[in-house]
């Protein structure tokens, strides 16, 4: 894989941004700092209670290769890709003169019965890449917009067949599937849910995948697991009853919770499950699409074939905002053919820049060998997190690819997690400052029990690995103290 181009050394806030490149458009931005960023800012999922008199948030100025730099000018290894998106990482020219190019020939059209061409060509390109017969894409402007889109889909596609009580999703206990109310509805997460509710009703949740926490006699057997945890689907449909079922909602590796992967035989026996129920299969790409978990798309790696695919974040490598739902053909028939039209869609949804940058960051995955560089990387970065296996905190390391979750306990012969008042103390208080202080940004989250989510930019290798390896063993090894 080539290396990065090399860049002039960093300067200070100014004309310049801090790699020294001149900053295009409106100028330096040197006002913004972490206290002033609470001016007029509302974060996204922030509590801002937590920040004392006179702080605030980390404003992250510039970035270049798997480094970020902040406003007071400190660099950090970027391992969440900023949140599963920076595949090629940052500071990529040919994505942002992509994305000006395409501003200057076309900025905006929307795709309300008008085309532009590069959503043409992008759809044409997915579709290379996707399982065979996922061959229509609808664009969006992101992931949780791919999902509602999926479930609407899904429910007018049923009515124009004739069965309009198919109406009820199954997805997984703490899956994450977005926000707006039907993906919010989706998502297995309840306390990111019942300050909303009533939610959109019809969304019901089985079991994850997640091993490490299964019932006691399965824990060593991943294929009974396997089938036991597809077999809750298929009780959930018929408890629910199958004329009521359109739809089931799964991430090839559920994210939320810390990384699960499926067990060998899950996704060939719940895609049997659905074909006898005619329960439409949606593989939830959002996270492990675009090379996360070493394939352009995940599901075609594992050896399934969903009916529908929802992707976004990586599409762009984040350099312009994007989502798609991509469907098996059969489901696009019915509208093709005139018995209904689907009345969806979004002003920005495959705008012209973001497909434009879409199309060129295809480009830049082929000719660096983006995927192939995870394949052959991903055994590596197994190793050397499992290396953190020695520490008394760590219960279980997981992933695929370069998407990982090390899940923390307190006692690793028992399982035992942090109660409330730990998890607050040892993941607020503690490990997402001391992390990021050491250098390191990533994620501690307890969405599901204690887990440190790390997905790097896909162009990483053993000395980030190390690095990664080296940070999180400094910090994990003081949790004891914490308690
Ligand atoms: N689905 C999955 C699996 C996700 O991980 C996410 C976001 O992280 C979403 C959907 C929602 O995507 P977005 O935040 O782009 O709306």
């Amino acid at each position: 894989m080539s290396a990065l181009p090399e860049r002039p050394p960093a300067g200070t806030a100014g004309p310049t941004d801090a790699t020294g490149r001149p900053r295009s458009g409106r100028g330096p931005r040197a006002g913004a700092t972490p206290a002033s960023a609470l001016d007029h800012l509302w974060l996204h999922f922030t509590d801002h209670s937590a920040y004392p008199d006179g702080s605030g948030p980390p404003v992250i100025v510039s970035g270049e290769g798997a480094r970020i730099r902040d406003s007071a000018g400190r660099t950090y290894l970027d391992a969440l890709a900023g949140l599963f998106v920076v595949q090629a990482g940052h500071g990529r020219g040919e994505l942002a003169e992509a994305a000006a190019a395409q501003a200057r020939d076309l900025a905006y059209f929307p795709l309300w019965s008008h085309a532009h061409p590069s959503a043409v060509e992008l759809a044409e390109r997915l579709t290379e890449h996707t399982p065979a017969g996922l061959d229509r894409v609808f664009f969006t402007t992101g992931g949780g917009e791919a999902v509602e889109s999926a479930w609407k889909l899904a429910k007018q596609y049923w009515r124009i067949c004739g069965r309009p009580g198919k109406h009820k999703v199954l997805s997984r206990a703490v899956a994450y599937h977005g926000t707006t109310q039907g993906a919010l509805s989706i998502t297995g997460i309840p306390a990111l849910k019942q300050m909303f509710e009533p939610l959109v009703p019809g969304a019901f949740h089985v079991p994850n995948t997640n091993i490490y926490r299964a019932p006691e006699h399965l824990r060593h057997d991943p294929e009974a697991f396997g089938i036991w945890a597809a077999d809750r689907i298929e009780e959930a449909i018929q408890f629910e009853g199958p004329e009521t079922v359109a739809a089931i909602f799964l991430e090839p590796v559920q994210n939320a919770g810390g990384c699960f992967p499926a067990p060998p035989g899950y996704f060939d026996r719940v895609r049997a499950i659905c074909d006898r129920y005619d329960v439409l299969m949606v593989s939830d790409e959002v996270i492990c699409a675009f090379g996360r978990t070493g394939g352009m798309f995940a599901c075609t790696g594992m050896g399934y074939v969903p009916d529908i695919i929802t992707c976004a974040k990586g599409m762009t490598s984040g350099y312009s905002p994007i989502g798609a739902m991509i469907v098996n053909g059969r489901l696009f028939e019915p509208f093709r053919t005139g018995r209904g039209m689907f009345a969806h869609g979004y002003t920005f949804g495959g705008h012209p820049v973001s497909a434009a940058v879409a199309l060129a960051n295809l480009d830049l995955f082929e000719r660096e060998g983006l995927i192939d560089h995870v394949r052959e990387q991903a055994p590596a970065f197994r190793a050397t997190l499992e290396r953190l296996r020695d520490l008394p905190v760590v219960g279980d390391i997981r992933g695929e690819g370069f998407f990982y979750g090390i899940e923390l306990v307190k006692d690793t012969s028992t399982r035992q997690s942090f109660d409330e008042a730990e998890c607050e103390r040892i993941l607020r208080g503690y490990l997402s400052p001391a992390l990021f202080d050491a250098g390191l940004y990533c994620r501690a989250d307890d969405r599901g029990d204690p887990v440190i989510q790390l997905a790097p930019p896909l162009i990483v290798g053993q000395a980030e690995f190390d690095e990664m390896e080296g940070i999180l063993r400094s910090v994990l090894a003081r949790v004891p103290e914490m308690l």
